[in-house]
């Protein structure tokens, strides 16, 4: 018996670098600050939440837009913070997790042969889903000067042509901790304007922005957000990645689209889930007092490295550090973050697998999302070298 060949849609793509380095943390009994997750629990209450929804006998498929109280909670809360109103009926859909929202946006509104401006380094989600698309994938180099990571907008504006469908644009980023303020949202709009691009902004670390800074929500900007799927989740939000439940707002005409791709996709995402943190919502506290506690995990992990060869690049938002280890190792990014792994027992993620385009900076990336004696115990390790 033979199985048939298919031609793969995805001939690049092998497993992720995520699950790589965790698969390898674990072999090696490393320290994992390689993928992104706490390893700390959520606030149980949500655990109780949820428990009570399931109790309460919301187990059948909800509605294929999401629960409407977790709908009106969240653009409650867009409007609150960014002065948006997004419509609850017609402007918003629950997705299962960022992940989905992302592609979703991405199937509905890429056509074969439309070019998708990704800036570089990339969460590795998007390529894969222009490529789905049919679409084809311009990436545009972030740059790296002594203040960090920018996004060059001067060579965004210098990739567009006639046939630019989309730019996808991600804030706070990850891998590299940046952030886009004011000005950048304003420079994107200069490019936009007058045409037919969209906008695609990943917001998934909308509430992790560090040393009082706003998060610069393409939400709060009405010539973007006329253009725009904003996408966030949950999971970074309250401490839960393993429920893969997010939202992505849009106006009306482009989430008709969505929700289109959306039905056939998902149809629906798990209903107690849903109502669990539609009532959580309910207290601000939590995604409130989210950037004081990160920016403490942040300035305890930035002041153990400190005493380290490791050197530091800025770190504004999300819950990811990028450091420069060339006076740790000449080796390249990603035999360093295996060697790290292997040898000193600290996973890490190379930024190198981010672009599309062999690249070496020599700097990895580290979740800092961990608890306190977790990040003792890398420190412990990483100033030893
Ligand atoms: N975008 C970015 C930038 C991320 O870091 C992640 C987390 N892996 C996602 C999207 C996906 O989020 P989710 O787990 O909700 O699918
Ligand atoms: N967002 C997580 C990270 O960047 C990974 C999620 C995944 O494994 N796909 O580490």
């Amino acid at each position: 018996m033979t199985t048939p060949a298919i031609g793969s849609r995805l001939p690049a793509v092998g497993t992720t670098v995520f699950t790589q380095m965790s698969q390898l943390a674990a072999e090696h009994g490393a320290v994992n600050l390689g993928q992104g997750f706490p390893d700390f629990h959520c606030d149980p209450k949500l655990v109780d939440l949820v428990t009570e929804a399931m109790h309460a006998g919301h187990n059948q498929y909800p509605f294929m837009t999401g629960v409407p109280t977790l709908r009106e909670a969240v653009v409650a809360k867009i409007a609150l913070l960014h002065g948006h109103q997004y419509d609850a009926a017609s402007e918003i859909t629950i997705t299962a997790g960022a992940t989905q929202g992302l592609m979703t946006a991405i199937l509905c509104a890429v056509h074969p042969g439309d070019e998708v401006i990704i800036i570089e380094p990339a969460y590795d989600s998007y390529a894969p889903a222009v490529t789905l698309a049919g679409g084809v994938v311009v990436p545009v180099a972030m740059r790296v000067g002594p203040d960090g990571y920018s996004v060059p907008w001067d060579a965004v504006a210098g990739a567009v042509t006639a046939r630019t469908r989309m730019v996808v644009i991600n804030t706070p980023h990850n891998p590299t901790g940046s952030i886009l303020r004011r000005a950048d949202l304003d420079a994107l709009a200069a490019i936009v304007d007058g045409t037919a691009i969209l906008v695609l902004s990943d917001e998934v670390y909308e509430h992790m922005v560090f040393d009082g800074q706003p998060h610069a929500s393409v939400s709060s900007h009405p010539a973007l957000a006329a253009r725009a799927f904003v996408v966030s989740s949950f999971g970074k939000t309250y401490h839960v990645t393993g429920w893969k439940i997010g939202y992505v707002v849009a106006p009306a005409a482009l989430m008709m689209e969505f929700r289109k791709v959306h039905q056939y996709n998902v149809f629906s995402v798990n209903a107690p889930m849903q109502h669990g943190v539609a009532a959580y919502m309910a207290d601000p506290a939590p995604w409130r007092d989210l950037p004081t506690f990160y920016q403490k995990k942040r300035d305890l992990f930035r002041a153990g490295l400190a005493n380290s060869r490791f050197e530091l690049l800025p770190a504004d938002g999300t819950y990811f550090q990028c450091v420069r280890y060339r006076a740790v190792s000449p080796l390249p990014e990603a035999e360093f973050a295996k060697w790290l792994t292997r040898e000193v027992k600290v996973a890490a993620i190379p930024v190198a697998a981010f672009y599309s385009q062999p690249q070496e900076s020599g700097v990895v990336r580290f979740c800092f999302a961990k608890r306190d004696d977790t990040l003792a115990l890398a420190l412990e390790r990483l100033t030893a070298l």
